[in-house]
């Protein structure tokens, strides 16, 4: 691979590092200042805050920036979505929102959806009009995905839908849903479901969020009554779903990757291990300390590597395989053990949450230890990725 990079993405590099250094200036105190306190993360203001900076940074060409001008993206390169993804995270500024809908959805959509599909959602989720999110897992099936029970019956020219669905992230603010459903119960588990694109706002659908143990809501139940969809919004054909899905979740387990960020992660880390003191001297001078810094450190650009692995695929104009899940997996557990690392470093002061005035920064890491065991099941555990890796990757058997 060439680490290089040409005079015109160079030249984009610059374009975007001057709008940021303009735009950033909007952005309000809290955003990025861990002591300055700020809306929660699910909250409605916070909510607003992520539509509002999406929508300078559409207006300003900078979302959806490979996908095709037709579909209101920018016809970019996918090396400049990546300068773009590099210069977003050297400047720590927010990035776009609606993610399940750029990330997954759309490129979906796109894959297999009809030409009226591609025409009726894929601009609204760019400009944030529309908000996506993904209505797959059930109470009784999650790594075991073909499972569910949410059916769906063909009623003229609807489907009526009836079942229930759980962890589903952003459902509160999500305007559509791509959701999956039992469409045959005769035929072999992987053959009798069928994919529907779902709006949130159709009578029958009801929304309840979930109170996690870090105090918020950002998933939740959905359950789904007598709903009716038009037949025009499956996704693919009939009791084939399945495959529309997996070609879903290789766009969503590609995602992992960003480097940058994890990069500042340990930089705000090993500054503040220059600031704070233990027997009299800065924690950095510790030995063992200074020890696993280097180490995390060496780690980060392990999985800059194993991300530029994934980019080559990309680059080649392959699908996306099950490399992601090698990254998704290094990347879960490297946060396990940093965020185990914080738990030394700060020692009493890590279990201090927001609004106590010994907390450190506002509490951020107490909070983040207890939410970062979410990254080692949302989009697939980590044995369900283990798995992918043997089979897909490795060409393992199966072991049963
Ligand atoms: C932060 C977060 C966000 C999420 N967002 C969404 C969303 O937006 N939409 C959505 O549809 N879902 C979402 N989910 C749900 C997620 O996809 C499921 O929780 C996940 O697939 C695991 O399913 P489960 O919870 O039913 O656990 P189970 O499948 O019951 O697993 C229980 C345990 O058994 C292990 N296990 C199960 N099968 C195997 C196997 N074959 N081999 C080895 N071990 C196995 C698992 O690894 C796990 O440790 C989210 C989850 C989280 C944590």
């Amino acid at each position: 691979m060439d680490f290089n990079y040409s005079p015109e993405e160079e030249a984009f590099r610059k374009e975007v590092r001057d709008w940021l250094e303009e735009n950033m200036q909007e952005l309000p105190k809290w955003y990025g200042n861990p002591d300055v306190p700020g809306p929660e993360s699910d909250s409605e203001e916070s909510h607003q805050f992520t539509i509002w900076w999406h929508r300078k940074l559409y207006d300003a060409g900078y979302v959806g920036l490979p996908w095709p001008k037709e579909y209101g993206g920018r016809g970019a390169t996918v090396m400049e979505q990546v300068v773009f993804n590099e210069e977003l995270a050297k400047h720590r500024a927010p990035g776009p929102t609606n993610v399940i809908g750029i990330g997954w959805c759309g490129p979906t959509i796109m894959a297999v959806g009809t030409e009226e599909q591609k025409k009726r959602f894929l601009h609204k989720i760019l400009t944030a009009e529309d908000i996506w999110c993904q209505a797959f897992s059930e109470p009784e099936a999650g790594s075991d995905l073909a499972g569910i029970q949410t059916r769906a019956v063909r009623d003229g020219d609807d489907y009526i839908i009836n079942g229930q669905k759980v962890w589903t992230s952003g459902a509160r603010w999500a305007d559509w849903a791509i959701l999956l459903t039992k469409t045959d119960l005769e035929a072999p588990r992987h053959r009798g479901m069928s994919y529907f694109l779902l709006d949130m706002h159709t009578p029958g659908v009801t929304v309840r969020p979930l109170k996690q143990i870090t105090g918020g809501s950002d998933f939740n139940e959905l359950f789904l009554d007598d709903v009716r969809i038009p037949a025009s919004l499956m996704v693919g054909e009939e009791n084939k779903g399945w495959y529309v899905a997996m070609g879903t979740l290789d766009f969503e387990r590609s995602g992992a990757g960003a480097s940058i960020s994890r990069e500042n992660n340990i930089k705000d880390i090993i500054r503040m291990a220059k600031k704070m003191e233990r027997n009299g001297q800065p924690l950095s001078k510790d030995p063992e300390i200074r020890q696993k810094l280097a180490q995390f450190y060496i780690e980060v650009n392990v999985a800059r590597y194993l991300g530029l692995r994934n980019l080559t695929h990309q680059l080649r104009g392959e699908r996306p395989g099950p490399e992601g899940a090698v990254g998704h997996v290094f990347d879960a557990e490297f946060n396990l053990r940093l965020q185990d690392f914080m738990t030394q470093l700060l020692g009493p002061y890590h279990q201090l949450l927001k609004g106590s005035k010994y907390a450190v920064n506002q509490g951020r890491w107490a909070s983040s230890w207890i939410g970062m065991r979410g990254t080692t099941i949302g989009t697939g555990t980590l044995e369900i990725q283990k798995n992918v890796i043997a089979q897909r990757a490795l060409g393992l058997p199966r072991s049963y």
